[in-house]
């Protein structure tokens, strides 16, 4: 069986290296010479919107999925009419625009910190009274790792924000002063079969994601994989999904959903019975899925700019270090490191050793 993705970056490339031993073979669509995936799929080069390399993908491959969302949904469209296509255009299109996303979270009683649609000046100092202060603005669509967003803590700030986004549409909502941020990774198959991993704790620098750690066990477990059941539900979906919220008190209030696999889950690759990676190639593919159970504790620590000589990682023997092949660069994600421990106090202890390897 050949698999399409469409995207060629690291997320691609474990997505392949999960599926070797399953006997997939994997071909890949991006516009980047020399991308990440490159050593371990074939590679169509060009972009994404061009339909005779969408045609050959969907030739070439027998289901595709895709591991950003910023692909563009009419490309999505396109190839949906040759070839399964997974997770579906609809889930894409709602992850797309923040919007439409968080319209769903409010539909499907899913708790989400207050917020308005704000289209000019005037309406965002008058949603303002609906959000209260202090709030966030971003951008409705194409925003990522923090790009694409600015807190808003008095009136003064309202004007500069909104020029800095060049009167693009966006969305303002409250500033939620959040204890933790957890994600929940949900995966569902063609047959409506539905699994989900422990929850994960996760910190970000700079709206950047730097830790991980998994909490098997975790009190917020159970609202956590309701929330992410009824996306899956509505959605229809297939495949790997991860729902990031705020944990504020006893209440959960969810951030965004991403349709693909997850940095937050990365640490499934070395903590999980089967790997998020894995799991989403079953799913696309209808095979059953696979136990989502922890194996140990477990963290994963993001290397971002730069990676630590790889001696230094492994000797300690209980880092699993993975590196994307990609040159180094500021703020650029070139690897992780993911730890496993007989105990959550050796965790750790041990994590500290590997955040200051991480430069964290
Ligand atoms: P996002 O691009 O929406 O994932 O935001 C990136 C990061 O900014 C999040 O992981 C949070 O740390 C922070 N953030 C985003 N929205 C809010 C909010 N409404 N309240 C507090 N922090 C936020």
């Amino acid at each position: 069986m050949v698999v399409g993705v469409l995207g060629g970056g690291q997320l691609a490339r474990m997505l392949a290296l999960d599926g070797y031993p399953l006997g997939l073979e994997f071909v890949v669509l991006d516009p980047a010479e020399g991308v990440c995936s490159a050593s371990v799929s074939d590679q169509l080069q060009g972009d994404y919107d061009d339909e005779m390399l969408l045609a050959e993908l969907a030739n070439k491959a027998d289901v595709v999925t895709y591991e950003f969302e910023n692909v563009p949904a009419a490309a999505v469209e396109f190839l949906s009419g040759k070839v399964p296509v997974y997770p579906p255009p609809q889930a894409l299109a709602t992850a797309q625009d923040r919007l439409n996303e968080k319209t769903m979270f409010r539909e499907l009683d899913i708790a989400t910190p207050q917020f308005a649609a704000v289209n000019s000046l005037a309406e965002l100092e008058q949603a303002m009274d609906q959000v209260g202060w202090p709030a966030v603005i971003k951008t409705r669509t194409q925003g990522y790792d923090g790009k694409g967003q600015a807190v808003l803590r008095q009136v003064e700030d309202l004007a500069p924000a909104w020029e800095s986004f060049g009167g693009v549409p966006a969305i303002v909502e409250a500033f939620v002063p959040f204890e933790r941020e957890v994600s929940i990774i949900a995966v569902r198959s063609r047959s409506g079969e539905m699994v989900c991993y422990p929850l994960t704790e996760n910190t970000h620098r700079e709206g950047i994601l730097r830790l991980s750690i998994a909490r098997p066990g975790d009190a917020m477990q159970a609202l956590a994989e309701e929330y992410a059941q009824r996306l899956l539900s509505k959605l229809d979906y297939v495949g790997v999904l991860a729902l990031e919220l705020f944990q504020a008190g006893d209440e959960l209030l969810a951030n965004e959903f991403a349709p693909r696999v997850h940095n937050t889950g990365h640490w499934t690759q070395d903590g999980a019975e089967t790997s998020q990676f894995e799991n989403h190639l079953r799913a696309v593919l209808g095979l059953p899925l696979g136990a989502t159970d922890t194996i140990g504790y477990t963290a994963m620590v993001n290397l971002i700019g730069d990676f630590p000589a790889v001696d230094d990682v492994l000797v300690n023997t209980h880092s699993h270090l993975h590196l994307y092949g990609k040159e180094p660069r500021a703020g650029r994600k070139v690897g992780h490191i993911n730890l496993r421990a007989q105990s959550r106090n050796a965790l750790e202890a041990e994590l500290k050793l590997i955040l200051a390897l991480a430069d964290e």
